[in-house]
C-alpha cells in the first residue's frame, strides 16, 4: 500500500515512522509519503492559510495551496485525482474510524490523507479535492496529524508483514474473528497477584474450553459496551463551563 499524507508538519511523524510495526511494513513494501504544503505554495513567503471571508477567529488552510501540493505530487487536477485513488480529509465532522471503515481503507491499494491546521480547510478543499472527510471522534484536535496517525496505525497493523505475529491482527477487538465484538480479557503471571485470580479455565490447558470461554466474554461485553454506548450525549455534557471545566482567560 501507498500512503501519501499531506501536512503541514511532516516531523510531526517521526515518532510514528519510527515504531516497530511501521518499520516492519515500510521493510515489506508498503510506503508512507509526506508532502508539505508550504513546500509548494504558489504566495510568497511560505504563505499557506488566510483570514476567514465573513470575519471570525482564526486562518483557514487556502484552497489554491492545497491544490498546488496535490498537483506537485501527482501531476493532474484533483478534481479528477478522487476518481482513481481515495483521497481522505481529515475533518472532525467526517464519517467517524471505525472497524468496517479500516477494513476498507486496508484493501485500497493507494490512500491520501489530508491534514488540516487553523479553522480547517476551506470548504472548496473538501467540495471538490476529497473524495471524503473521516473524523477520528466527536471533538476537535488542532490538526490533522494526530487523526492521519490514528487511521495510518489502524490501517498499517493490518498490512502483511507489519505484526511479527499475522494472527495478532485477526483475532482482536471488533474483528470479523470475534464476530465484530470487543476482544476477550487477557491475562499474564503471576496466576495470583493480590489475592487476585487469573481465570482457573485458563489454567486448564483445555483449549476448546478456553475457545468457548473466550467467545463468551467477547459477547458478554459486546452486550456491555451495547448499554453504554446507548446513551446520547446531552448538550450539558459539552458545555466547558461545567463543574470542574477552566474558566476561559480573560
Ligand atoms: N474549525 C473546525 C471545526 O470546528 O470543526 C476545527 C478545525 S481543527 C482546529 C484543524 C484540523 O484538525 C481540521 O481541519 C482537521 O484536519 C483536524 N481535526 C481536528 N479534529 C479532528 C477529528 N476529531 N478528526 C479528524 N480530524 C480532526
Amino acid at each position: 500500500m501507498e500512503i501519501d499524507i499531506f501536512t503541514l508538519f511532516p516531523e510531526a511523524f517521526e515518532w510514528f515512522r519510527s515504531q516497530r510495526h511501521i518499520r516492519s511494513a515500510l521493510a515489506a513494501g508498503h510506503r508512507l509519503g509526506f508532502v508539505n504544503y508550504r513546500d509548494h505554495t504558489p504566495l510568497s513567503g511560505g504563505q499557506v492559510d488566510d483570514t476567514p471571508y465573513g470575519g471570525g477567529a482564526g486562518m483557514v488552510l487556502r484552497v489554491d495551496v492545497v491544490e498546488a501540493a496535490l498537483r506537485a505530487r501527482y501531476g493532474e487536477d484533483p478534481t479528477t485525482l478522487r476518481d482513481r485513488r481515495r483521497v481522505v480529509a481529515l475533518d472532525a465532522r467526517g464519517r467517524v474510524l471505525d472497524e468496517p471503515l479500516v477494513v476498507e481503507l486496508t484493501r485500497e491499494p493507494t490512500l491520501t490523507l489530508l491534514c488540516g491546521r487553523y479553522e480547517g480547510f476551506d470548504e472548496r478543499v473538501l467540495e471538490h479535492f476529497a473524495s471524503e472527510r473521516v473524523s477520528i471522534g466527536r471533538y476537535v484536535l488542532s490538526g490533522g496529524e494526530l487523526p492521519a496517525m490514528v487511521l495510518c496505525d489502524a490501517v498499517m497493523r493490518k498490512l502483511p508483514g507489519a505484526l511479527g505475529h499475522e494472527d495478532s491482527a485477526l483475532e482482536e477487538s471488533f474483528s470479523a474473528a470475534l464476530e465484530g465484538a470487543p476482544e476477550y480479557p487477557h491475562y499474564t503471571r503471576p496466576a495470583v497477584y493480590r489475592g487476585w485470580r487469573v481465570p482457573e479455565v485458563l489454567l486448564s490447558g483445555d483449549h476448546a474450553r478456553i475457545r468457548r470461554w473466550r467467545l463468551e466474554q467477547s459477547r458478554a461485553r459486546r452486550a456491555q459496551s451495547a448499554t453504554i454506548g446507548a446513551r446520547a450525549p446531552e448538550p450539558s455534557d459539552c458545555n466547558p463551563r461545567a463543574a470542574g471545566a477552566q474558566r476561559p482567560l480573560s
